[in-house]
């Protein structure tokens, strides 16, 4: 294909995706965003295929495959609630993609450079394979976190900030070595010893973040997921992957900043980890925690006028939105006035909740974020918490030595009465106790969401 024809399909392409992310920005857009997304996906891949720079199809057609089948299979099976494992291990692919592509660049002898634009290609070299070393380590910790393989709890080694500080000194020795290497026997050393550091660099950055903050982890490491794209998309002189690289990159820049906000987190002290984060808060909880059951809970809702409901990741495990939305349309079928507040970290990837409610055709109208709800919550007849723990916990206003402390929650214990859907007094992500459920304004509903929800709606 002319040169002139691949560049107007990368140009195409890259329109598609900047719609796609305007798409995603609003749910009733959300599926026409995706379509554009695939269409781009589509367009990039075919015009990349038919540029000049492909000169056999052999290995990009085993490749192709074998990624085809096993993205098929991953996305067929994946749950919901495992959605954030899977983003955050293909962020891991983005990043060891960029280690991998920056090695073989340099290695390249077909690539023969001097002077300012060997210095640039070397720079772009080490940029990229530091960025995508971070981004590989990173998300597979992450991964374990969210998997539950890994504890959630901060690891906070003596001295952590001065170590991380070493490290960045020493990868910019490490850089202007590579740099000024006189051979590519010379200059690999030092890009190996950097990379080296840059997966201990990943480790240490996202074990040292407790559970509380997971969620802007996830954001920051999509970002540099993207840099790690833009920065191979340098290396291989492609413009697509660059901007494509450019428009993840800030994207996830902006979801970090917008979580950071409304958890109420500084960028910088999340990024460096462990800040914020004690993890030795005990809790002084008092009161009894009273059982309620799903009976009388049917009763208590033949008696109310107004219900919030807040959802989190419980609701997500035991599959129990399609049951909300029954009760929800039964409710309103009785002139109750029903509302949803989403906390913008409930579940465990941003919008998780607003996905689940869509899938469950539940109206957006009804549904608000956690800053335009609170105001109404004092009065609320009732407020139903479903498998949410974390993001209605009193403890992040009310004690300052709290690991959630200065994080904003829905302030469900000012409505009338809450009853919270859980099998257990269990804590949440964040592993920290929740003087809620002894709220004499409190029931608990023990058991599976899904199960008891389907009692509730039946006793009604
Ligand atoms: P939490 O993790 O705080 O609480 C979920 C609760 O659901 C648990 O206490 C659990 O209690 C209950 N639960 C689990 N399974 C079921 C079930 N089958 N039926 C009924 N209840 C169940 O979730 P929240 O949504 O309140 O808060 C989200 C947390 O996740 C925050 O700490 C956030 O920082 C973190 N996070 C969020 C991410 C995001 O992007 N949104 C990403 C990473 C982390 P029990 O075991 O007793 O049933």
């Amino acid at each position: 294909m002319p040169s002139g024809l691949t560049v107007a399909a990368y140009i195409v392409a890259s329109i598609c995706f900047i719609l796609s992310l305007g798409g995603l920005s609003n749910q009733e857009k959300a599926q026409r965003g995706n379509v554009y997304g695939i269409a781009g996906m589509g367009i990039a891949i075919a015009a990349t295929l038919w540029s000049d720079s492909v000169t056999g199809y052999g290995t990009i057609a085993v490749a192709m495959g074998m990624g085809a089948v096993i993205g098929a299979v991953l996305a067929m099976r994946v749950e919901m609630t495992s959605m954030p494992e899977l983003v955050a291990i293909l962020h891991s692919f983005v990043g060891l993609a960029a280690v991998l592509v920056g090695f073989s660049s340099y290695l390249d002898l077909h690539i023969v450079l001097e002077g300012a634009a060997k210095t640039i290609r070397d720079i772009e070299v080490f940029l990229g394979v530091f960025i995508g070393a971070v981004t590989f380590t990173g998300s597979v910790i992450a991964f374990g976190k969210l998997k539950g393989i890994l504890n959630s709890k901060p690891l906070t080694l003596p001295a952590r900030h001065w170590l991380n500080l070493v490290l960045f000194i020493v990868c910019i020795y490490l850089g202007k070595a590579f740099v000024e290497a006189g051979s590519i026997d010379a200059g690999i050393i030092p890009l190996l010893v950097m990379t080296i550091l840059a997966f201990l660099f990943g480790i240490h950055m996202v074990m040292a973040i407790g559970g509380a903050d997971m969620p802007v982890v996830i954001s920051i490491l999509n970002s540099y997921s993207g840099w790690a794209a833009a920065a191979t998309g340098f290396m291989l002189s492609n413009d697509l992957l660059i901007i494509t690289g450019a428009l993840v990159g800030s994207s996830g820049a902006i979801l970090s900043y917008i979580m950071c906000r409304a958890m109420n987190r500084s960028f910088l002290s999340v990024v460096m980890g462990g800040f914020g984060s004690t993890g030795s808060f005990a809790s002084d909880v008092e009161g009894e925690a009273v059982a309620i059951s799903s009976s009388e809970t049917a009763n208590q809702l033949g008696m109310i006028s107004s219900l919030v409901i807040v959802p989190g990741y419980g609701m997500a495990v035991a599959h129990a939105q399609h049951l909300v939305s029954e009760l929800t349309k039964k409710l309103q079928d009785r002139n109750v006035q029903v509302h949803f507040a989403i906390h913008p970290v409930a579940g465990r990837m941003p919008g998780h909740m607003n996905v689940l409610l869509a899938e469950a055709k539940v109206p957006y109208d009804i549904v608000f974020e956690m800053d335009e709800i609170n105001p109404d919550l004092p009065d609320t007849d009732m407020v139903m918490v479903i498998g949410a723990n974390d993001i209605v916990n009193p403890s992040a206003i009310e004690s300052p030595d709290s690991p959630i402390a200065g994080m904003p929650v829905i302030e469900v214990w000012k409505a009338k009465q809450v009853i919270v859907l859980k099998r257990s007094m269990a804590s949440g992500y964040a592993g920290v106790e929740n003087p809620l459920f002894y709220r004499e304004n409190t029931k608990m509903l023990f058991g599976d969401a899904k199960e008891s929800m389907d009692q509730v709606v039946s006793g009604l």
